[in-house]
C-alpha cells in the first residue's frame, strides 16, 4: 500500500487515491435507478440494494482532468457511421449514373456545373465520413493498447483535495499535467480531449 501522504503538504487528511477521485466525479446527467438484487458478495450471497446510472455520464472538471485516456467513439456512432456512409455512397453513386447519362446531351456551362455539385458533393462527403470512420477505429486500438500501461502510473497517483496537487511516483504535478504524463505513458499523448 502506498502513502497516501501529499508530496505538498505533507498531510493524508484531503488526499484521496486517483481513480477513487475520478470515481466519483462522473456522474449521471439523466437520473439514476435503484433497486434491489441478490449478489456475491464479500464472500457470501446477500441481497443488496443497488443504485445505477443510466444514459450518458457527464464529468466533473476534475474527474475530466485526470481521466486515464481520451473518450473514444463508441462502437454505436460507428455503426451509425458506418450507415450514413453507406447512404452517402448510394448517394454518390446514383448521382455518377445520372451524370453519365446526361453528359451525352449538350447542356451549357451553368447547367454541367449544376450536375458536377451532387457527385462532387457526395463523393467529397464519402471521403470525409470514411476518414472519421477510420480515425475512430485508430484511436480505439491506440487507446486500448496503451492504457494498461498508463494505468499503471494512474493508479499509483493521489490527489490532495487542499493543495489541488497530484503526487506521483515522479513528483508533484497539477491534474492536467498528470493527466499528460499518463496519456504520454500511454503513448497516447498527442490526442486531442
Ligand atoms: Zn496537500
Amino acid at each position: 500500500m502506498p502513502s497516501m501522504r501529499c508530496g505538498n503538504c505533507g498531510r493524508d487528511d484531503h488526499v484521496q487515491a486517483i481513480p477513487a477521485v475520478y470515481d466519483e466525479g462522473r456522474t449521471s446527467t439523466s437520473g439514476s435507478y435503484r433497486g434491489v438484487g441478490i449478489g456475491y458478495r464479500g464472500g457470501g450471497i446477500g441481497v443488496s440494494h443497488h443504485g445505477g446510472f443510466h444514459q450518458s455520464t457527464s464529468m466533473t472538471e476534475l474527474a475530466a482532468a485526470i481521466a486515464p485516456a481520451p473518450q473514444t467513439t463508441s462502437g454505436e456512432v460507428i455503426s451509425a457511421l458506418f450507415f450514413v456512409e453507406f447512404l452517402v455512397a448510394i448517394m454518390a453513386l446514383l448521382s455518377l449514373l445520372v451524370l453519365k447519362t446526361g453528359s451525352s446531351e449538350r447542356i451549357s456551362g451553368a447547367g454541367i456545373a449544376g450536375m458536377l455539385f451532387l457527385p462532387l458533393f457526395s463523393v467529397a462527403l464519402l471521403v470525409f465520413i470514411g476518414w472519421q470512420i477510420v480515425k475512430a477505429f485508430r484511436t480505439r486500438s491506440l487507446v486500448r493498447k496503451g492504457q494498461p500501461r498508463a494505468i499503471l502510473l494512474w493508479r499509483a497517483g493521489r490527489y490532495c483535495f487542499r493543495c489541488g496537487v497530484v503526487t506521483a511516483e515522479s513528483g508533484l504535478f497539477e491534474p492536467l499535467e498528470f493527466r499528460q504524463l499518463v496519456w504520454n505513458q500511454g503513448g497516447y499523448g498527442h490526442l486531442p480531449r
